[in-house]
């Protein structure tokens, strides 16, 4: 029986890990076949606190678990696939096992979406990114492309003027999905542009981005397209479907919770991505995590204290 089972290892989770480990708590973590989360796709990260110099995304997941594994956090690079959230202990399977916990933290992200097109995952972290936030320093006085027409692309080309010199946006319509407010600041911007209905399809450039292969579909007509980086801004979809019927998920797939922490069943927390649309940082979801596992260990103090009482003759 374990107290803490830690899904997911990114960010939210690992922090989680730490936290749960240091109050003694021996957390399984259930990592996923490809642990670390999305910075493990990531470059160069400046914008986390304590490396002034910035840090590969990966070597910084990489010092998350050991951070964790150095307090005692057991972490297996397995996928989980099926749960029982509202068994009393909590079930949680793997391919290979059965495991069973008083407390269940979930961390398991959201998936930025990509366009799955041809160049694009080669050129990943080359010029292509989904995180302007994360991407966009590289990229002064460059000429920037951003895919998408909702608020996430007219904030990403909004933050992205700060560095490119020119800032296009790229939309499969004619007009944009986005909010007035987010909409009328972007149009309204000097160094942004648009181009409508239109679609990339190919990222193009050996070893660096250097075009895109676009296609307009109301005209028909394919063309090639200057570009120096492309963020693709079309939303993200959080890793969810092994609680769906279990963990009450908003229209979009996220997890819901009152306070960012609980859930619709007891001893069940969440944390990072999965339960977050807003703000989806490296900084903010290891915030999330540790909050998790405090309120894990609260409420695995209260329930392992009415079991003592309820034991006493
Ligand atoms: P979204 O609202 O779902 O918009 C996704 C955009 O990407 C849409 O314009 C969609 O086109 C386009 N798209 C989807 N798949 C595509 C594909 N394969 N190829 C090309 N284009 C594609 O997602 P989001 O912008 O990430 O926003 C998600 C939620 O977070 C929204 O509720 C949003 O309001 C909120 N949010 C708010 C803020 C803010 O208020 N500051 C910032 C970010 C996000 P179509 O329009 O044709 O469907």
């Amino acid at each position: 029986m374990e107290r803490v089972i830690i899904i997911g290892s990114g960010p939210a989770g690992l922090t989680a890990a730490v936290y749960a480990a240091r109050a003694n708590l021996k957390p399984l973590v259930l990592a996923g076949g490809l642990y670390g989360g999305q910075l493990m796709l990531t470059t160069e990260v400046e914008n986390y606190p304590g490396f002034p110099e910035g840090i590969m995304g990966p070597d910084l997941m990489i010092r998350f678990r050991e951070q964790a594994e150095r307090f005692g956090a057991r972490i297996e690079n397995v996928d989980v696939t099926s749960v029982d959230l509202n068994a009393k202990p909590m079930v949680v399977r793997t391919p290979d096992d059965e495991f069973h916990a008083k407390t269940v933290i979930v961390a398991t992200g959201a998936s930025a979406r990509w366009l799955d097109i041809p160049g694009e995952e080669r050129l990943r972290g080359r010029g292509v990114s989904t995180c302007a936030t994360c991407d966009g320093a590289f990229f002064r006085e460059k000429h920037i492309v951003v895919v998408g027409g909702g608020d996430s692309a007219m904030e990403e080309a909004l933050f992205l003027t700060r560095f490119g010199r020119r800032v296009t946006v790229i939309h499969r319509r004619d007009s944009l999905r986005a909010s007035k407010i987010m909409a009328d600041r972007a149009r309204s911007h000097e160094k942004i542009d648009f181009i409508w209905n239109t679609v990339v399809e190919e990222a193009i450039g050996d070893g660096q981005l250097k075009a895109l292969r676009l296609h307009n579909i109301v005209d028909g007509s394919r063309y090639d397209f200057d570009a120096d980086a492309l963020f693709i801004a079309i939303g993200h979809t959080p890793n969810t479907d092994v609680f769906k019927g279990q963990l009450d998920l908003d229209e979009a797939g996220y997890i819901e919770s009152p306070d960012g922490v609980t859930t619709n069943i007891e001893g069940v927390f969440v944390a990072g991505d999965v339960n977050d649309i807003r703000y989806k940082q490296a900084v903010t979801a290891a915030g999330a995590g540790c909050r998790a596992a405090m309120d894990a260990e609260k409420y695995l103090e209260a329930l392992e204290f009415r079991v003592a009482v309820e034991q006493v003759p």
